[in-house]
């Protein structure tokens, strides 16, 4: 069978020129779109209003790419953790993290990493491709599924913090992002939607440009370069001077203040020293700090920092007039929280 085209990858322009050639009315263009986004068809016959003839026209040349759930695990605390089998075979995985009203869709937009952030498992996946806008959109729809079907709500927010660098597949995470806030996608707002980046300065400055009023957050992690470097090798071409450079471009352009994100790794990031330089960093740009209970991940070299430690570093902070809250981990018992998305169900094991 010759490969083909997935219909979902091709932009308003050449589905209109696609439906020329084959002398289709122009207005099946907003019908096709309907179903391939906003009703998320799995199939062409699905499309009741399209005449047989150009079912038929577009299931010979097009595919639908649909993502699908192929297993579930659910943590004690409520946490579902969903393997997502893409078409080509690989597997992503999504978090839906429910917290009384806010049900939050955690969505990877890589398959794998590229980034060797030393305390993160995901970076011991190679990366293997970036994933389309469809797959990304995908995700989200069967997150929504999921949260309705367990606990009758829909999703309110969506955080990009799953498997990958989201800027580094910046033009589909992107497109992503219009479709699911567009009223011809999910129509969700824009204002509850977090990209969160290990910190690629350009691509931040992009971002801003792009216009999406998405919030964005930055994984920091570690005070001063020295200590950044050890554990996220992306900051030595990405320096704390040029990531705050561009946190203030991105606060400048779009009135949105960044989130810093920090994982306090016992005895590395957590002292009373750490506190008072992370204090100049929050000082030099309009941001607020979220910390986060490290989760340790297999045959890593890092832990917690112990409750005191954690205590002593946050009060710190606040005393410091930063905007400081405390995260605390979800999904750790079906490693779903931060940082353990490493695929570690069966069906991957068999699969990658
Ligand atoms: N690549 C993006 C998206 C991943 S988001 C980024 O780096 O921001 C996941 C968040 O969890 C990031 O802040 C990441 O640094 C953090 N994280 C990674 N491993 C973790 C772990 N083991 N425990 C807690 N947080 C972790």
């Amino acid at each position: 069978m010759p490969d083909k085209k997935n219909i979902r990858a091709l932009s308003d322009e050449d589905l209109m020129a696609w439906l020329a050639k084959e002398k289709e009315p122009a207005f099946r263009s907003k019908q096709i779109k309907e179903w391939i986004w906003k009703k998320a068809a799995r199939n062409f016959r699905e499309m009741k209003n399209l005449p047989s003839g150009l079912i038929e026209k577009l299931e010979n040349e097009f595919e639908l790419g649909p993502v699908r759930v192929n297993e579930t695990q659910i943590s004690s605390d409520g946490t579902i953790k969903a393997a997502m089998l893409l078409s080509d075979g690989l597997v992503v995985e999504s978090v839906l993290i429910p917290k009384g009203k806010r049900m939050t869709a955690c969505v990877s937009s890589q398959v794998g990493c590229s980034l060797s952030c030393k305390f993160c498992a995901t970076a011991r996946i190679k990366r293997k491709r970036n994933l389309l806008a469809s797959e990304i959109f995908d995700q989200v729809v069967l997150m929504d599924r999921l949260a309705r079907e367990h606990y009758g709500q829909a999703l309110t927010h969506i955080v990009y913090m799953g498997m990958g660098e989201p800027l580094l597949n910046f033009k589909e995470v992107v497109k992503s992002v219009r479709i699911i806030t567009s009223p011809e996608g999910l129509g969700m707002s824009p204002s509850r939607i977090t990209i969160s980046t290990a910190g690629i300065a350009k691509m931040i400055r992009a971002l801003a440009d792009e216009n999406l009023r998405v919030n964005l957050a930055l994984s920091l992690h570690a005070p001063d370069d020295a200590k950044r470097s050890q554990i996220m090798p992306i900051n030595e071409v990405n320096p704390l001077e040029d990531l705050k450079d561009a946190l203030r471009y991105f606060y400048n352009t779009t009135g949105i203040r960044p989130t810093l994100e920090y994982v306090a790794l016992r005895g590395f990031n957590d002292t009373p020293e750490d506190a008072r330089k992370l204090l100049t960093v929050t000082k030099s740009i309009v941001s607020k700090i979220n910390i986060i209970q490290y989760n340790p991940i297999d045959g890593g070299e890092f832990l917690p920092s112990y409750g005191n430690q954690l205590k002593r570093f946050t009060d710190l902070l606040k005393k410091g007039g930063a905007i400081t809250t405390i995260r605390r981990s979800r999904g750790k018992d079906i490693d779903a929280a931060c940082g353990q998305l490493a695929n570690k169900n069966k069906l991957s094991e068999q699969k990658q």
